[in-house]
């Protein structure tokens, strides 16, 4: 069945990355992005690779008006709610900002979808949801925790909401993804992962260093009591994610209610093995020293994907050479982003 889908946050990362999966599977996209961390050059490439474009709509999702005449002008058959703002340390810093962007964001696209009559919804969540000592890996079955800053509160909120709607009213159909790390950049090259500033997470630094952008990474930590005594996640290639995304989308065929899958590999890998990766994959040697933990880190953790295995018939299959060969080649071509074209 071809889906028109709204697709909130589709200029950005992972979003345009999942408008690009929809598209080539036969769905049409509306996308909805206010462009506070996208661009719009994603999406005239993400048109180039799929061979048709999404339509755009530069907005806000907390803009009632606008969501309402979304609604009413197009044929919205589900939506995929990636808008959102994601840096941990600025959500400390300024936690109304967050809580009005991921909550009230939230909360006003539901609303208007409530109105309209769309009730097949998927959710941006993310692995900070699990409690910090909660047993490894993290099931579905593992218990939420207290997030340890607003971000993750932010999106233990919406999961609360999202599941109170349900219960309210059965036509909803809502899968809660909750993301491991995501991280690479699609094949061609021409769309990946565009950070404003100095990166905050890990692989994007990695490459940023190997261009010569950064001097060298700092590894936050070598004295944690993992393996080598560096952090270890699970990371995600981007287009698995993707098409984790389209799996959940076809599943809300079946599964009415809330429903929540992980998506991550089921393999944890350290900053040091990261690093090596990345040296394999890339042919150069990286820069780095031992530094001291970052606050409000965890040691490890990793997930248990066996529920979306089962349920969504959905495997990440690509492993850390391929996440580390398309980051390096998206870095490569586009030194500075999207602002390199
Ligand atoms: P991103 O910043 O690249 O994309 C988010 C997009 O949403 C951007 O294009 C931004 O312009 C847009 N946006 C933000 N607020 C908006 C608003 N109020 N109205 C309209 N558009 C708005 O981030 P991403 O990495 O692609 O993450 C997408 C979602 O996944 C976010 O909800 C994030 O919290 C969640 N998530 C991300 C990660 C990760 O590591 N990248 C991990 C877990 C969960
Ligand atoms: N990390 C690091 N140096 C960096 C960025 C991240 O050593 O410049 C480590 C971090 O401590 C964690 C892992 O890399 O163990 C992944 O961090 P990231 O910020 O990418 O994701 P998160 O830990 O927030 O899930």
């Amino acid at each position: 069945m071809t889906e028109t889908v709204l697709v909130t946050g589709g200029a950005g990362y992972i979003g345009s990355h999942t408008t690009l999966a929809l598209l080539q599977a036969g769905h049409d996209v509306l996308v909805l992005d206010n462009l506070c961390n996208g661009s719009p050059e994603a999406l005239r490439r993400v048109a180039r690779v799929a061979g048709r474009a999404p339509r755009f709509i530069e907005g806000d999702v907390r803009d009632a008006a606008l969501l309402a005449r979304v609604f009413a002008e197009h044929p919205v058959t589900a939506v995929m709610h990636f808008a959102g703002l994601k840096a941990v340390g600025e959500s400390v810093r300024e936690p109304l900002r967050y809580y009005d962007n991921n909550v009230a964001g939230s909360l006003a696209l539901c609303q208007a979808m409530q109105s309209a009559g769309v009730h097949r919804f998927v959710f941006s969540s993310s692995a900070t949801v699990y409690g910090e000592h909660a047993p490894i890996p993290y099931s579905e079955a593992t218990p939420v925790g207290r997030p340890t800053n607003p971000y993750g509160r932010s999106k233990l909120m919406v999961e609360d909401l999202l599941a109170d709607l349900a219960q309210s009213d059965p036509r909803w159909r809502i899968a809660v993804l909750r993301y491991f790390n995501p991280v690479g950049a699609h094949e061609s090259g021409l769309i990946g992962e565009d950070p404003s500033g100095i990166p905050n997470n890990l692989l994007p630094y990695i490459t940023q260093v190997a261009v010569g952008k950064l001097r060298e990474l700092a590894v936050f930590g070598g004295d944690y009591p993992t393996p080598d005594g560096t952090g270890v996640r699970d990371y995600i290639h981007v287009v698995d994610l993707a098409d984790g995304h389209l799996k959940a989308l076809h599943a809300l065929g079946q599964h009415t209610g809330w429903n929540v899958w992980n998506l991550g590999t089921g393999q944890g890998y350290s900053v040091l093995q990261m690093v090596r990766a990345f040296e394999d994959a890339s042919g150069r040697r990286l820069p780095y020293r031992i530094a001291p933990r970052r606050a409000g880190d965890i040691a490890q953790y990793w997930s248990d994907p066996a529920k979306a295995q089962r349920e969504l018939g959905w495997h990440a299959r690509r492993g850390l050479p391929e996440m580390m060969r398309d980051a390096w080649r998206w870095q490569q071509a586009n030194p500075q982003g999207y602002a390199s074209s």
